[in-house]
């Protein structure tokens, strides 16, 4: 029995927001059913997105909506609100919180109230002021940029295919991926697998035409899985003609062409930006402390250290690495500690409404799958490290068991099971991120555009001049 009405205030509806939610909803059913408690979601998408599954939906191996859970499907107790918080003001439990409504109408944002804060908004791209970036750069964290990539990639090998000049058909069929982590590895691998298979149908597009081109500013990659299959992953990509610089930066793409660091120059109309994350900047936005990084600074209990009735987790939040022997350590950003942080999260907020003492979050961390395309993979888990089929199976059944919810796990295995009965999809359906440029065309309007589909209007001129 709660001590009082509590009103809890979840921002984020992504790891740490939904599955706190899930698990508060299920503890405080009772509470929920007698009003004495309430739990508010806001997040800017009615949709939680499980991102180790956009490589493959980039690949095309799962549809994009089956590796998104819906909130108020999963949540029906709580109240979903799609929208931003914009700001917190902790001392006075109140957020900021621009709507749907209230962006369309240009109102001002409303202000909610709260009892018990959780702050997850996750993280963002971490960019660096390299010339024509902002412009160019594609990134990889949504589901959005992961189908958008896709359409680009195939649409790229539509350009090339139907052009005689060798400028335009190079820049199209040369694809850079800068950050040799997960999300860079993975959208790589996957998106080549994808090309190299999809060339099979193209008259005049073999594989050997393409020039795909990691480059990364350490002298590893992967390094979740460690030095040794963070080695082989590079000999595995090389193997595969792909081009893996080491020690390399991307100094600029001005004009869609990647410069490099070596001094190497790529025309090219694909720079995929996956170097690391950073902390939501919503966080500065807040009375809360936040460490060096700009994450929130948190207590091994995740409560916001220094506060009361505030609660953090995940990439947004520093927490300290109890299992670790280096003091001062703090939990990697990724799936693993989001998901278990969650769950201690939810159970402490429950502990502190019933008076009861809190627990500490401590796990350490079990390693990493990595998929590098269809059969192909790493794997460094529980010490042991896996290579090539093996360890391509252990992703899949890995994160099939973590996918949220039944429907979901058996909808992807049901595409994997067709996907294996017939032949991948090699279609870009670009256009319908532009589904009014035909009618537009059509009433004699200006399509709006924003693709390289002629139907749909040049996103630029592809001779790269833009
Ligand atoms: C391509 C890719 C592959 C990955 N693969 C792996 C993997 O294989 N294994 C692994 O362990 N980790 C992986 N990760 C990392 C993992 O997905 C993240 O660590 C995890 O999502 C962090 O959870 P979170 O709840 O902190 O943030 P998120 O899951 O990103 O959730 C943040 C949520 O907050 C919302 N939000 C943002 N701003 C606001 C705001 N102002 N107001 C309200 N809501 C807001 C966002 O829309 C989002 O819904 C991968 C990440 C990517 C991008």
């Amino acid at each position: 029995m709660v001590k009082e009405r509590a009103r809890i205030l979840v921002v984020g509806g992504g790891y740490v927001g939904m599955y706190t939610a899930l698990r508060l909803q299920r503890s405080l059913k009772r509470e929920l059913k007698e009003g004495t408690a309430e739990i508010t979601v806001v997040t800017p998408d009615p949709y939680m997105t499980y991102q180790p599954f956009l490589p493959e939906a980039a690949a095309g191996n799962i549809s994009p909506r089956h590796v998104v859970v819906p909130l108020r499907r999963v949540l029906p107790d709580c109240r979903i609100v799609i929208g931003e918080a914009t700001a917190v003001d902790h001392a006075a439990r109140t957020a900021t919180v621009a709507t749907l409504a209230t962006t369309e109408k240009g109102l001002p944002p409303e202000h909610l109230a709260y009892d018990e804060l959780v702050l997850a908004p996750g993280s963002i791209a971490r960019t660096l002021p390299v010339p024509g970036l902002a412009d160019h750069g594609i990134g990889f964290k949504t589901v959005e940029e992961a189908i958008g990539l896709r359409n680009h990639v195939v649409e790229q090998m539509d350009i090339a295919s139907s052009t005689r000049d060798p400028e335009i058909r190079d820049a199209a069929l040369t694809f850079v991926f800068v950050g040799g982590g997960f999300a860079g590895v993975e959208a790589l691998g996957e998106l080549e697998d994808m090309a190299r298979y999809a060339a099979r149908y193209y008259h005049n597009v073999r594989p050997e035409d393409m020039k795909w081109i990691l480059v990364e500013a350490s002298d590893r990659i992967l390094p979740e899985v460690g030095a040794d299959l963070g080695r082989y992953t590079v000999s595995e990509l090389r193997r595969r003609n792909i081009d893996v610089r080491l020690n390399t930066r991307l100094e600029s793409c001005l004009n869609r062409v990647a410069v490099l660091s070596d001094g190497a120059r790529f025309p090219t109309r694909t720079v995929v930006w996956t170097a690391g994350v950073k902390p939501h900047p919503v966080l500065a936005a807040t009375d809360l402390p936040l460490d060096a990084r700009g994450r929130l600074r948190c207590t091994p209990q995740l409560t916001v250290e220094g506060t009361t009735h505030a609660w953090a987790a995940g990439d947004a939040a520093a927490v300290p690495d109890v299992t670790a022997s280096e003091p001062g350590a703090t939990t990697a950003p990724n799936a693993q500690h989001a998901v278990r942080q969650a769950k201690v999260l939810a159970d402490n907020i429950t502990r502190s409404l019933r008076g009861e003492p809190l627990q500490s979050y401590s796990h350490k961390y079990a390693g990493s799958v990595a998929s590098l395309g269809f059969h192909k993979g790493v794997a460094h888990v529980y010490g042991r490290k896996l290579k090539g089929y093996p360890a391509w199976f252990m992703h899949r059944t890995y994160h099939l068991s973590r996918i949220p919810t039944f429907n979901r796990k058996a909808r992807v295995l049901a595409e994997w099971t067709l996907a294996g009965l017939f032949k991948r999809e090699i279609v870009s359906l670009g256009s319908l991120e532009h589904p009014r440029a035909e009618f537009e065309l059509a009433a004699g309007g200006k399509p709006s555009g924003g693709s390289d589909n002629p139907k749909t209007g040049p996103r630029d001129d592809p001779k790269g001049s833009s």
